[in-house]
């Protein structure tokens, strides 16, 4: 057994709510697989309730405590923004941050999720350049989405949500080098037949509520054959509209590779090593099982 000692440091995550959080199950998991080569605990990852209101003083806290880097989860992930003394050009460009560390210069922030989302992509052999992904809501991780696909090279995105004035925002703010097509639900129809990765961030069919999927079972039949599905949500896993997917033969990727990628680029940047990547995802597997 590994104890906390003296000289344990300190890494967590704050939200507010923050109970729902699986960072610390995997993030734990990991820390606990690196302290078993040494004999040493080096660090804990804890998970902290902050409301909006206490965000300042938190902040400023945990630089005192000397905190090694945190998560930020809603509803934090803009509003910590201006108390950062830097942020990185992919949080600017996702307009949010989602790991912070501390520097010379105060704490720093960047955002692991576009990371997280192009993983599982990254190793697939396509020609991004020639693909034209279709993201279904407009929230903050579509954004990171956007993000990613701009990464990937994608010219063109359709962009679905169901508020114009918020499309119509992501639109003209958007410093992304794509183009951002914006459509309103009742125009999904005539979206799928060209979309070649349908990605699902919204909440839609996500638990504790009843199996539910944002596409019918015409609309998927409306996708390509080749066409990839990515549902962000990882519980429950898979999720619905991923059987749909795998049912009528097309490629399926849940939320947990996701959530475990973002995770490990955020522990490798703390911990200045390379995160056990299989541990994380094996902890969270066991945790819904
Ligand atoms: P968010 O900022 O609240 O955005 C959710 C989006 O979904 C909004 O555009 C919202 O529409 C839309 N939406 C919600 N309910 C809808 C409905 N019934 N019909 C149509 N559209 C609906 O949330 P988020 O932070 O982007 O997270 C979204 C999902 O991604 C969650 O399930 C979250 O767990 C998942 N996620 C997963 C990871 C991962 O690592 N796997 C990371 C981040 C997020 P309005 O704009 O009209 O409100």
């Amino acid at each position: 057994m590994v104890h906390i000692t003296g000289a344990t440091k300190l890494l967590g995550v704050m939200g507010y709510p923050i109970e729902h959080s699986l960072s610390p199950v995997m993030h734990n998991a990991a820390l606990h697989a690196l302290a078993a080569q040494t004999n040493t605990l080096e660090y804990v990852y804890i998970p902290w309730s902050v409301p909006l209101d206490a965000l300042p003083a938190v902040v400023s806290s945990l630089g005192a405590l000397g905190c090694c880097g945190f998560n930020v989860t809603i509803p934090h992930k803009q509003t910590i923004m201006p108390l950062l003394a830097s942020t990185t050009v992919i949080a600017k460009a996702v307009g949010a941050v989602n790991t912070v560390w501390p520097t010379d210069a105060g704490w720093a922030g960047t955002n692991t999720d576009v990371q997280g989302f192009l993983a599982p992509l990254q190793n697939l052999d396509l020609d991004w350049s020639t693909l034209t992904p279709c993201i279904l809501g407009c929230g903050g991780a579509a954004r990171a989405v956007l993000a990613g696909c701009a990464q990937l090279g994608c010219p063109q995105v359709h962009l679905v949500g169901r508020q114009a004035d918020k499309l119509q925002q992501i639109q003209a703010t958007s410093t992304l080098s794509l183009d951002i097509q914006v459509h309103l639900w009742p125009e999904l129809a005539s979206i799928l037949p060209q979309a070649s990765l349908l990605v699902n961030t919204t909440p839609i069919g996500m638990a504790p509520h009843p199996p539910t999927s944002p596409l019918s079972a015409v609309e998927m039949d409306q996708l390509p054959l080749e066409a990839i599905v990515y549902d962000l949500i990882y519980n429950p896993n898979p999720t619905l509209l991923l059987e749909q997917a795998k049912a009528s033969g097309r490629r399926a990727i849940t939320g947990v590779e996701m959530l475990v990628q973002q995770g490990a680029a955020a522990l490798s940047l703390w911990i200045d090593q390379p995160a056990p990547v299989d541990v994380m995802r094996q902890a969270l597997l066991a945790y819904f099982r």
